[in-house]
C-alpha cells in the first residue's frame, strides 16, 4: 500500500465512524492542487543533472496550505500528497488556521556538496513560486532540510519579488524572522503528549524506559525534552544503526558523538533499527520515517505504549494489531504537531513583525497541545472502542467539514 492509499484508508474509516458523506470524503481524498517540477541543478563538475520536485496542497478551506519540504531519494509524488493530506488533518486537530500542504525533492542530499544543495533548492522554490506565499503556501524543514534550506528559500522568493518576505517559509533561522524555540518545538510536542498520555495509562514518566527511531532534530529533541522530565533514553538509532545502554543514555553526550561521527553507531553497544523496534520498552518512538511498523513486524513490538513522532510509521494494518498489543498508540497528527503549531507561532510573528520570548511560546505550546490530547481523549471516551487516531481524527474531520460546509462549493 502507497502513503496515499494509507492516508484513504485512514480517512474513510474515520469518516464511517461519523457517517460523513460519500461525496464528502471523494472532495477530501482529491488534493487541491499538485505541482510536479523539474529542478536542473549544474553540479560542482559542470555537468547538468535533473531532479524531480513536487508541491501538494490537499485542502485548503481553513487557510493557507502549511506543510514541509523533504529532500530524499524515496520522495513520490503519491506520498506528498499523503503528507499534505495528514497535514490538513493535524493542522485542523490543533485548531490553527492552516490547510495542507507537503513539499519533497527525489534526491539524495548526502551525495551532494553544500553548493549544489543550495542551487537545487533555489531552483526548487523557484519553480513553485506561481502557487506558494506567505498568504497562499508556506514551506518548512522535514527530512534532510533544515533552518540553511529555510533561509536559502525565503532569500530565493524574496529576491524574485524584490522585498524581503519573512512570512513565507517557517521554520528560519531566528536572525530572518524564525521563532525562538521553532527548532525544539516537534520534540517538544512529542514529548508533552507522551508525559500526558503516559498519565492517562497510569504510567510514571519518572524512569520509563524509552527507545527512539531516528536521532535527527525530532528524534534529539524529544530525547532530550524527556530526559529532563526524568524519563530513561535507553536505545536510539539513525539510518546507519542504533545503540543500546540500559542504564540510560547521556543524549547531549550522543548529540556531540554523532556531530563528531556522522552516526550514534559506535556510542554504546549496538543493536539494529529492526531490533530496536521490538525492544521490550515502555516507550516506544519512531522518529525517523514511514511504515516501519507494519504487517511482518508489528507481532513483535513489545512496547507498552507508541508514539508516532515520524509521520505514518504504522501501516494501518498494523496499527489495528498495535492497538491490542499495547496500552496507547498516539498518533502522529497529533504527537508531531508541536512543529506546525510553532511554524503557526513564527508566520505570525513575522506577519506582525513582533517576536515573542522562549517563555511565551512553550506556554502557548504546552496549552494547545494538552488542549488536543484531552479533545482527543474526550472523543475516544465518546465512541468507546476507536483507535487513537480515529478519535484524533474525528475532531479534525468536524472542523475541516465544518469549514467546508459554511464555505460551500463554488459556483
Ligand atoms: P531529520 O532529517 O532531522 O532526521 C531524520 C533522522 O532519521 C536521522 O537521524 C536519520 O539518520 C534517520 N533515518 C533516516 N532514514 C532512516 C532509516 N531508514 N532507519 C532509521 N533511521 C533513519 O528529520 P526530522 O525533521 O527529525 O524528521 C523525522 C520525522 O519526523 C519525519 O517523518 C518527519 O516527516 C517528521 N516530522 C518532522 C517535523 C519537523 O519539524 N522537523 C515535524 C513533524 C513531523
Amino acid at each position: 500500500m502507497n502513503p496515499y492509499e494509507m492516508a484513504c484508508r485512514q480517512l474513510e474509516r474515520s469518516a464511517e465512524l461519523i457517517d460523513l458523506k460519500e461525496d464528502v470524503v471523494e472532495y477530501l481524498k482529491v488534493p487541491d492542487r499538485v505541482l510536479k517540477v523539474k529542478i536542473p541543478v549544474k553540479m560542482d563538475n559542470g555537468r547538468i543533472k535533473i531532479f524531480l520536485g513536487y508541491r501538494a496542497q490537499h485542502c485548503g478551506v481553513r487557510g493557507p496550505y502549511k506543510g514541509g519540504v523533504r529532500y530524499h531519494p524515496d520522495v513520490t509524488m503519491e506520498e506528498v500528497i499523503a503528507l499534505a493530506m495528514w497535514m490538513t488533518w493535524k493542522c485542523a486537530l490543533v485548531n490553527i488556521p492552516f490547510g495542507g500542504g507537503k513539499g519533497g525533492v527525489r534526491v539524495n542530499p548526502k551525495e551532494l556538496s553544500k553548493n549544489e544543495l543550495e542551487r537545487l533548492t533555489r531552483r526548487f522554490i523557484t519553480a513553485i513560486m506561481p502557487i506558494i506565499g506567505a498568504e497562499r503556501d508556506i514551506p518548512a524543514p522535514d527530512i534532510y532540510t533544515d533552518e540553511q534550506t529555510m533561509a536559502w528559500m525565503m532569500d530565493t522568493y524574496s529576491v524574485n519579488k524584490g522585498y524581503t518576505v519573512p512570512g513565507i517559509v517557517t521554520g528560519k533561522p531566528v536572525e530572518l524572522g524564525g521563532s525562538v524555540g521553532r527548532s525544539s518545538a516537534t520534540g517538544r510536542g512529542v514529548a508533552i503528549i507522551t508525559r500526558e498520555s503516559a498519565k492517562a495509562i497510569g504510567m510514571n514518566l519518572k524512569d520509563a524506559s524509552v527507545a527512539i527511531q531516528g536521532f535527527g532534530n525530532v528524534g534529539y529533541w524529544t530525547a532530550k525534552i524527556l530526559e529532563e522530565m526524568g524519563a530513561r533514553i535507553i536505545a536510539v538509532s539513525d539510518s546507519k544503526g542504533g545503540v543500546v545502554d540500559y542504564d540510560g543514555i547521556d543524549v547531549n553526550s550522543l548529540k556531540e558523538y554523532k556531530v563528531r561521527h556522522g552516526s550514534v553507531v559506535g556510542f554504546a553497544e549496538e543493536i539494529s533499527n529492526e531490533e530496536l523496534l521490538e525492544m521490550k520498552v515502555d516507550i516506544l518512538i519512531p522518529a525517523a520515517i514511514g511504515g516501519v511498523i507494519h504487517r511482518d513486524n508489528v507481532d513483535k513490538v513489545k512496547a507498552r505504549m507508541v508514539v508516532e513522532a515520524a509521520n505514518g510509521p504504522i501501516t494501518p494494518e498494523a496499527e489495528k494489531k498495535l492497538d491490542k498489543r499495547c496500552e496507547l498508540v498516539v498518533p502522529d497528527i497529533l504527537a508531531n504537531a508541536g512543529g506546525v503549531v510553532v511554524s503557526y507561532f513564527e508566520w505570525v510573528q513575522d506577519l506582525e513583525r513582533y517576536f515573542w520570548d522562549l517563555e511565551r511560546v512553550n506556554k502557548e505550546l504546552e496549552r494547545i497541545m494538552v488542549n488536543a490530547f484531552r479533545e482527543m481523549m474526550k472523543v475516544k471516551n465518546e465512541f468507546g472502542y476507536i483507535l487513537w487516531r480515529d478519535a484524533a481524527m474525528i475532531i479534525a474531520l468536524r472542523r475541516v467539514v465544518k469549514a467546508l460546509e459554511l464555505r460551500g462549493i463554488f459556483p
